[in-house]
């Protein structure tokens, strides 16, 4: 099956003031289109070609493993991000996140320094391990699934996420973050 890059879920200047519609407009329409286009021409006429993107990331290695699992970690990561959303968390999350960390600002605070000291390109996730939640780092298209994680929320680092806005200043860019997590879509997740 053709990959195709999906929607947006807000318009791409959406984000402002927190992430521009000039980054969004490269991170989605240039970097994230392109990983669809490569993953298309990497499966193309191999016995991938038919397979779900899941199944392609959990069967793949290599330059196809990159494309395949980059595809769906920007998806998901758009998806983590709205429109006047952020602060604390909501729901069955918030309490199991307070539940893990003692209060909201403890995993606030623990996930902001797992992120900001993921070194190099990469993701700093929440995510569900056997029903416990952990903060885990992965590096360059690494992703939660390929580890038998649940993926709940996440954060990309790599610069091409903020340079445009925020040039080598990841922390800014992590402080935003906070600002535009949609919780509805962590619990969604859960
Ligand atoms: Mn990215």
């Amino acid at each position: 099956m053709e990959h195709k890059l999906p929607e947006l879920p807000w318009a791409q200047d959406a984000l402002e003031p927190h992430i521009s519609a000039e980054t969004i407009s490269y991170h989605y329409g240039k970097h994230h289109n392109a990983y669809v286009t490569k993953l298309n021409a990497a499966i193309k006429g191999s016995e991938l070609e038919s397979a779900s993107l899941e199944e392609v990331i959990l069967k793949s290695t290599g330059g196809t493993f990159n494309n395949a699992a980059q595809v769906w970690n920007h998806s998901f990561y758009w998806n983590c991000l709205a429109p006047n959303k952020g602060g604390a968390a909501t729901g069955s999350i918030a309490e199991k996140i307070t539940a893990k960390w003692g209060s909201f600002d403890s995993f606030k605070a623990e996930f902001t320094q797992s992120a900001g000291a993921n070194f190099g390109s990469g993701w700093t996730w929440l995510v569900d391990n056997n029903g416990q939640l952990e903060i885990f780092n992965t590096s360059n298209a690494d992703i939660p699934m390929k580890h038998g994680f649940k993926a709940l929320l996440t954060i990309d680092v790599w610069e091409h996420a903020y340079y445009v806005d925020y040039r080598n200043a990841r922390p800014k860019y992590i402080e935003a973050f906070w600002d535009l997590v949609n919780w509805d879509f962590v619990n969604s997740n859960l």
